[in-house]
C-alpha cells in the first residue's frame, strides 16, 4: 500500500472534529476534512456533503478512495443537539439528528469497511459522548442515538476483528465549542433558569472537575486510538468525562 495513511473526518470544520483534522493533518496523515459547511483555510481536502443523506455518506467515502486510493481510518464526528422536553420534542429534529449521529456513522462504516479492511490497521473511532452511557432530561434525541452509536461500534469491533479492524467510541464530558455555546440558551428555557447560571447550574453539575474539556484533549485521544495503542480498546468505550460517570 502507497503513500500516507488516509482518514476521513466528519464535522471537520467546527469544534472537536476541526481539532482532530489539525491534529492528524499535523500527524502526516491524508486528511479527507467532511463538513456540511467547509472550511477553505481548515486542514486537509475540504469536502462538502450533507450527511443526513445517503448520498453524501457515499460520495464522502468514494472521494476519499479517489483522492487517496486508500482509507485506513474513519472518525465519525459530525454532530448537532437540541434541547426540548419530549412532550414538545420537534418530530423533524428527532429524524435529524438520529440520520447525523446515529445513521451516518452506519452508512460510513457500510460504503468503507472493504477499504479499512484493505488498511493495514483499519480503524472506526466514533465520537460518542459521556452521553452514551447515561442520560439528562431535554436531549431525548441527542442520549437516543449516542447510546445507539456505541451499539453500533461494539457490533464494528465484533464483525471488523477478523479483518483487522478496530472501532472504538470516544466518549467525552462537555467541551468547548459553539455546539455547547449554542444550547445555552434552550438549556436556560428547559429548565426555567437565566442564561447566566447554566453553565455551573447545568453544563458542569455532572463534572466532579468543573471545567470544560478543550477540543485538542479530545483530539488526542483519538490520535492515540489510531495509533498501535488503540487497539486494546476496540469494542470500548473511551471515556473522559471529567468525572461525570464515575457516579
Ligand atoms: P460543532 O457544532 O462545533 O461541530 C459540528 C460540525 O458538524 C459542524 O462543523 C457542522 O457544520 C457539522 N455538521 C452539522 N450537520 C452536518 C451535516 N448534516 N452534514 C455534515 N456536517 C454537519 O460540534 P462539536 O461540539 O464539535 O461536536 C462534535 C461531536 O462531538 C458531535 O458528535 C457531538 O455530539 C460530540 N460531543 C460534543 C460534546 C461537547 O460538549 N461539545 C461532548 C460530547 C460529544
Amino acid at each position: 500500500m502507497t503513500g500516507s495513511p488516509a482518514v476521513l473526518v466528519t464535522g471537520a470544520a467546527s469544534g472537536i472534529g476541526r481539532a482532530i483534522a489539525d491534529r492528524l493533518a499535523e500527524d502526516g496523515l491524508d486528511v479527507l476534512a467532511v463538513d456540511l459547511r467547509p472550511d477553505p483555510d481548515g486542514p486537509g481536502v475540504q469536502y462538502e456533503a450533507d450527511l443526513t443523506t445517503r448520498e453524501g455518506n457515499r460520495a464522502a467515502v468514494e472521494t476519499a478512495l479517489e483522492r487517496f486510493g486508500r482509507l485506513d481510518a474513519i472518525v465519525a464526528n459530525a454532530g448537532l443537539q437540541h434541547v426540548a422536553p419530549v412532550a414538545e420534542f420537534p418530530e423533524d429534529r428527532w429524524d435529524a439528528m438520529l440520520a447525523l449521529l446515529l445513521t451516518s456513522p452506519f452508512l460510513l462504516a457500510r460504503y468503507g469497511w472493504h477499504a479499512l479492511a484493505e488498511a493495514p490497521s483499519g480503524r472506526f473511532v466514533a465520537i460518542a459522548s459521556a452521553h452514551a452511557l447515561v442520560a439528562s432530561p431535554f436531549k431525548a434525541a441527542y442520549v437516543s442515538a449516542k447510546h445507539g452509536v456505541l451499539g453500533l461500534v461494539k457490533t464494528l469491533a465484533l464483525e471488523g476483528a477478523a479483518d483487522g479492524i478496530c472501532a472504538s467510541a470516544v466518549c467525552p464530558g462537555f467541551v468547548r465549542t459553539p455546539l455547547v455555546e449554542a444550547q445555552i440558551a434552550d438549556q436556560a428555557r428547559a429548565h426555567g433558569l437565566p442564561e447566566e447560571r447554566v453553565l455551573e447550574d447545568v453544563i458542569l453539575a455532572p463534572h466532579a472537575i468543573k471545567r470544560l474539556i478543550e477540543p485538542a484533549e479530545v483530539a488526542n485521544v483519538v490520535a492515540f486510538l489510531l495509533g498501535p495503542g488503540g487497539e486494546a480498546f476496540s469494542g470500548a468505550p473511551v471515556t473522559l468525562d471529567l468525572g461525570w460517570t464515575a457516579r
